[in-house]
């Protein structure tokens, strides 16, 4: 069995009502090892694209609770700290002062916005094609990898297909393959995983993120390094659809998935 959610969001979140608490209790009830807490930070999020969310992370009051919650829970489950970062390239060294400041032991970036716009809402797709669309975000993801290294996984790589305005939720990986294999040749060669993410199946994707031919591109370039995340905001979504996460990757031909403890990456059997 999976022995963490390495993606899992609470009160500290602006989009989350959880009490981490009430999620810590479900780890347990789950019979997980370890727990793991990421809650948003964005940098630069616009005020007004998610109706007045700013999902800027109280980093010094977040990490006093975790610590609290550690000693708490020591002899039932092991707390780590993680954050999910936005990434956006303009904001490579704010970003950076950031990673410097907080000892955190894993760190996903992700892409919930590109030039400040966010793929959730319609205005992103106004003037172009869906493709268009889908490209930039991709193409955005690279531009942010260049600019700044200092996280553990690539979150929701092909998170935009959910939103695009046809609304069935189907894309071509073969259409975007090439920036792909930019994306993931740099991230291997930055020491950098990707994360399943089973959001897309809670979703109605049909399947985690990502998409399993980016799976299968990232194990063929030499990838080795994938977390596992159900990206919760509510303890019912805590670790949901591992198991259909363990089969696909196990299917993608890969045998270990991996848990970060001080930045650093442990590796797990998914066959045990
Ligand atoms: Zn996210
Ligand atoms: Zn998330």
């Amino acid at each position: 069995m999976i022995l963490a959610d390495c993606h899992v969001h609470s009160e500290f979140s602006s989009d989350s009502n959880a009490s981490v608490t009430a999620i810590i209790e479900q780890a347990i009830h789950k019979g997980m090892s370890y727990f793991y807490l990421t809650d948003h930070h964005d940098i630069d999020f616009p005020k007004d694209a998610a109706g007045g969310l700013e999902f800027q992370l109280d980093t010094p009051s977040y990490l006093e609770h975790l610590l609290r919650y550690k000693e708490e829970y020591a002899d039932r489950i092991e707390i780590r700290t993680g954050v999910e970062l936005g990434l956006m390239s303009h904001i490579s060294n704010k970003l950076a002062d950031y990673t410097k400041k907080y000892p955190f032991d894993f760190i996903i970036g992700s892409s919930h916005l590109v030039r400040g716009m966010d793929p959730y809402y319609p205005d992103y797709y106004e003037g172009r094609s869906q493709k268009e669309a889908y490209l930039e975000y991709f193409e955005s993801i690279y531009e942010n990898i260049q600019q700044f290294q200092d996280f553990d996984v690539y979150g929701h790589l092909d998170y935009v297909v959910r939103y695009g305005p046809d609304k069935t939720m189907k894309w071509d990986f073969a259409d975007y393959a090439e920036v792909f294999e930019a994306i993931l040749t740099k991230l291997i060669q930055d020491g950098k995983g990707i994360e399943m993410n089973t959001a897309g199946l809670a979703k109605g994707l049909g399947y985690p993120h990502p998409h399993k031919d980016i799976l299968h591109m990232y194990k063929d370039l030499g990838g080795e390094i994938i977390t596992i995340g159900s990206d919760a905001h509510t303890p019912e979504h805590f670790a949901y659809g591992f198991d259909v996460a363990e089969q696909v990757l196990l299917s993608c031909g890969f045998r270990y998935y991996a848990l970060y403890k001080n930045r650093k990456p442990e590796f797990y059997s998914l066959e045990s």
